[in-house]
């Protein structure tokens, strides 16, 4: 039975008419006292699991966070609309500890958000088992997996919770969904009894598209000037240095971007980062060094200018658009070379040969998602384990590609490849095939070999692109010492003529070109031009109510609360209660002047 205020709770303090997918039903688990293990999609939703289960019980809701750096956005959140949070972190004054502390015996806080190893502290333990605990929710709860890559060791000892608070209800969160990592949460937090929630993995909202590379920056940069100017955007890059030239790169032709990689150091990460969560319209550009706990719900745009080496950072990093639920965008550029360089990089790789066999296998998996005709929708959450029908909003279902009969010329490639001694990296096997006489053809005597020559039918982007068909789909392999190409065992048979290919068309410039000029893709918010000047009022005015108090602007309202408001042009504060995202409190703080934004003429 569902305790009776919790969708009351929603309505009133956060302003949302209902619950989403299994909300509900965790809110009621948790507030009656029942353990929970929470599976949910970035955006999904998680954060309400526990904040309104600690508004239905006595006490206060101690919340386990990795980031120290996002705690402060996340409690002034709370105060935003009205409730009594706090923090602990290594951050503040004795002072300020204890104003926490003393809020907290008093019985006033409702959340607190505290580090793991500030918890395990003997002064914070003691002073939890003097004061009222509601409940235990410990977000990122993958960070216990010494298999993940968020592993934090302090996440081990939450284990003590259990021990010294068992009847203390405890919810662990994670968007990490395989099966390794999920049993080791349950074993690792004790949670052999708690009930499992596991929600639908997909994300609806966001559009899946890999385009082939030719110029990844120009290609970002059109991306980004086409589809998404002045947007709030993350581009994700596989080194150091080339976080530092792309975001120079977008610099110099007038979009705000800022680097973020491991190697700044941490003034410049937390700078930047800062600045990417407070100001309008950044572009961070970064290694997956970024990213974890970033709550900015307006990110509308994902981009990928490398290739992911699996499908689930891949997924984890796209995930970070469009939480707020609007359309937005998660865009990958990809070709030849990141197949090679990424083969190499395994091969190459440090790491025990039982390692490897796993990295083959999940580079395999995202090769298979980049080079797919079907649905890629249906393609990561097939991985993901869920069925589901073709999307209608990835690249595949939008303009399914077209699809060539490669056989004849991947057996000219694959000859090719066999008769230069297999030794060879994809641009001479090219200049082979195309019969170009380089330096490197005569000094290896390879314009006498039966292929030179016999690819000049095709133009070497079309070659470039059945190469990396043919690597990305076993049938070449990359030698592990200096990178060549050779042949596996899979193409035998295609070169014997018993295997026919079916390849990916190749890329359609004018196809591109004619979508020029029509500005915005689907994936955006739909403002039509007689509202603009509108949509622009609103969005000041929530610059200028977050500046005032120096907190985020999608604190004070998101973009889907604020797009919600100008198309329904609430005239009344009580109509305005009806805006999805304005609750009780924000209504009385801000009502008026939106109010008076919206009927300013
Ligand atoms: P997660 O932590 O799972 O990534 P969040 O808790 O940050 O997701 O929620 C994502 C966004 O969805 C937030 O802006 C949140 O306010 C909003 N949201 C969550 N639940 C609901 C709901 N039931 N109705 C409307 N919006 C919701
Ligand atoms: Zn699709």
């Amino acid at each position: 039975m569902p305790p009776p205020n919790a969708l009351q709770l929603l309505q009133s303090i956060f302003g949302y008419e209902q619950f989403r997918g299994r909300q509900a039903d965790i809110v009621s688990h948790v507030a009656n006292g029942g353990d929970a293990l929470v599976l949910m999609p970035t955006g999904g939703g998680k954060s309400l699991c526990y904040q309104i289960p600690a508004l239905m019980r006595d006490g206060c809701a101690v919340v386990v966070s990795p980031l120290i750096a996002l705690m402060q956005d996340q409690v002034e959140g709370l105060h935003q609309l009205g409730i009594d949070a706090a923090f602990l972190n290594s951050t503040q004054t004795l002072d300020e500890t204890r104003d926490v502390e003393r809020r907290f015996m008093s019985g006033s806080l409702k959340l607190l958000y505290v580090a793991p190893e500030r918890l395990l502290t003997p002064r914070f333990m003691g002073l939890m088992e003097s004061g009222p605990v509601s409940l235990f929710a410990i977000d990122e709860a993958h960070c216990v997996s010494q298999w993940g890559h968020d592993f934090r060791p302090e996440y081990i000892g939450l284990s003590v919770l259990h021990e010294r608070f068992p009847t203390v209800p405890r919810i662990a969160l994670t968007a990490t969904a395989d099966a390794l990592t999920r049993a080791e949460i349950v074993k690792r937090l004790a949670l052999e009894n708690a009930a499992e929630f596991v929600s639908s993995f997909d994300r609806p909202n966001i559009r899946y598209r890999i385009v082939e590379k030719d110029n990844a920056r120009k290609q970002l940069l059109d991306f980004i000037e086409r589809e998404h100017d002045g947007d709030v955007g993350i581009v994700y890059c596989l080194s150091r240095k080339r976080v530092e030239d792309t975001a120079q790169f977008l610099c110099d032709n007038g979009i705000t971007a800022l680097p973020y990689h491991a190697g700044l150091s941490s003034d410049v990460r937390a700078r930047n980062q800062t600045r990417f969560l407070r100001e309008d319209g950044i572009v961070m550009v970064a290694t997956i060094a970024f990213g974890m706990g970033i709550d900015k719900p307006d990110v509308r745009f994902v981009a990928h200018i490398d290739l992911p080496k699996s499908l689930e950072g891949y997924y984890q990093e796209t995930g970070r658009a469009g939480r707020d639920g609007l359309p937005s965008n998660a865009w990958l550029a990809y070709g030849l070379n990141d197949v090679m360089q990424l083969k190499e990089m395994i091969e190459n790789g440090q790491a025990p040969e039982a390692q490897k066999q796993v990295e083959r296998q999940k580079l395999s998996a995202m090769l298979g998602l980049a080079e797919t005709v079907a649905c890629r929708r249906q393609t990561i959450l097939a991985y993901f384990g869920e069925t589901s029908a073709p999307c209608g909003n990835c690249d595949n279902c939008l303009s399914p590609p077209k699809t060539w009969d490669a056989t004849e010329a991947a057996r000219k490639a694959l000859s090719c490849v066999f008769r230069t001694g297999q030794r060879f990296g994809a641009g001479h096997i090219i200049d082979v095939l195309l019969g170009k006489r380089t330096d490197k053809v005569e000094m290896h005597l390879h314009d006498q070999v039966s292929t030179f020559g016999i690819g000049k039918d095709m133009p070497e982007a079309a070659w470039r692109s059945v190469l990396r068909q043919l690597l990305a789909g076993g049938y070449l392999q990359t030698e592990p010492e200096f990178g060549g190409l050779q042949l596996t065992d899979l193409a035998r048979p295609l070169l014997r003529g018993e295997l026919s290919v079916q390849l990916r068309g190749l890329p359609e410039k004018k196809r591109e070109r004619a979508e020029r000029g029509q500005k915005r893709s689907a994936a955006s918010l739909d403002i039509a031009p007689a509202d603009d000047a509108l949509w622009q009022a609103l969005r000041s005015k929530r610059r200028a109510l977050a500046d005032a108090q120096a907190v985020p602007a999608y604190l004070i309202f998101s973009d889907a609360t604020l797009k919600a408001m100008l198309d329904a042009k609430p005239a009344t504060l009580a109509e305005m209660a009806h805006i999805s995202g304005v609750g009780a409190q924000k209504l009385e703080r801000y009502g008026l002047e939106f109010l008076d934004v919206l009927h300013a003429s």
